[in-house]
């Protein structure tokens, strides 16, 4: 078989977004006029889909491609091969004008909530903003619309009228996600989201996005290097070792059964909360990945996986 979204976990769910073939590569080294002199290959042949309503997680270390990824779907990086598919539509490639109607269904938040927010801007006004580009609703309705978004993330009437600088980190995601419902999306991509958040926050956020996917029947694309949050947040895991996917299933697939050697090594340094669960912890080595820089002419071999048990692949082939 030779990509991964060859069988969904729920053969009953409608695919919302497939992504086939991904490859993307950015050119380092390049001399004025001249030819790089290698080639970073962030994403080498990444196949997956997402169902409508569930939340597939992409999660391996610093490095691996999982934000590259990300970018890609939005049509923020340009890929050098492959395709993605939102509920049926190419929207690769497309140009702004016609990525504008797909962006009311695709939309992103960030671990940054306050780089993303823009420091003049007070908070009604940026959850408002998506609903002006847009042209959705005006004058009262839309200010009403803007208050039911900041009720439904758990915002105050009070900070309708603040700057993200007198928020908190935790309120300042609420409107970054506010935000990114306005426009009653159909898939949200979380990249490390609440990875910057402390525990009981980080909770509490994750809880908001659970109650979202289930108001809203919202998909998540969950981008984390975090093992014990994907496990609560997951439907289907994809783990991502320099640039490529080498494990993909469900959940329990990937946790209970994990495949490959690189998922073991992940799942081996998450601490256990319960002590007589504790595996013995061989700690993974959190340095900086090995380089995924290629020379220029480079070809990687495709990937080819082997389905272990329906609808859970494992990379057969080594990252190279
Ligand atoms: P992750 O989100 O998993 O940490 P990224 O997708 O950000 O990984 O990065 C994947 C690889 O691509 C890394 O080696 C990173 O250094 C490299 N990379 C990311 N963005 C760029 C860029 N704009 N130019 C060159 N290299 C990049
Ligand atoms: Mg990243």
């Amino acid at each position: 078989m030779s990509s991964a979204s060859g069988k969904a976990l729920k053969d009953d769910g409608k695919v919302l977004l497939e992504v086939r073939n991904l490859s993307v590569r950015y050119d380092v080294g390049k001399a004025m006029l001249g030819k790089p002199r290698g080639r970073i290959h962030a994403v080498e042949d990444a196949s997956f889909r997402i169902n409508a309503g569930e939340t597939l997680a992409l999660v391996g270390e610093s490095g691996c491609g999982k934000s590259t990824i990300g970018k890609s779907l939005l049509g923020l990086t340009r890929p050098l091969r492959g395709e993605v598919l939102f509920e049926g539509k190419r929207i690769s490639g497309l140009r702004r004008t016609s990525m504008k109607p797909v962006r009311r269904n695709l939309q992103m938040i960030f671990q940054d909530a306050f780089a993303s927010l823009n420091p003049r801007m007070r908070v009604g006004d940026a959850i408002g903003e998506p609903l002006v580009i847009h042209r959705i609703e005006r004058g009262g309705s839309r200010s009403m619309r803007v208050q039911a978004l900041m009720d439904r993330v758990g915002l105050e009437s009070a900070h309708l009228r603040r700057y993200p600088h007198q928020l908190s980190g935790g309120q300042r995601q609420r409107v970054c996600i506010a935000r990114a419902i306005a426009l009653n999306p159909r898939l949200v991509i979380a990249d490390e989201a609440v990875s910057a958040l402390d525990v009981t926050i980080k909770s509490k956020i994750i809880n908001l996005l659970l109650d979202l996917q289930r108001e809203m029947g919202l998909a998540y694309l969950f981008i984390s290097h975090d093992m014990a949050v994907v496990e609560r947040i997951s439907h289907r895991v994809a783990v991502m070792y320099l640039g490529r996917i080498v494990e993909i299933g469900s959940r329990q697939q990937v946790f209970e059964r994990p495949a490959h050697e690189y998922t073991r090594k992940l799942l081996d340094a998450v601490p256990v909360p319960d002590p007589k669960a504790r595996r013995p912890l061989t700690h993974l080595e959190m340095q900086e990945l090995p380089s995924p820089l290629r020379p220029p002419g480079y070809e990687p071999e495709p990937a080819r996986y082997e389905e272990v048990a329906p609808g859970h692949l494992v990379a057969v082939n080594g990252a190279d």
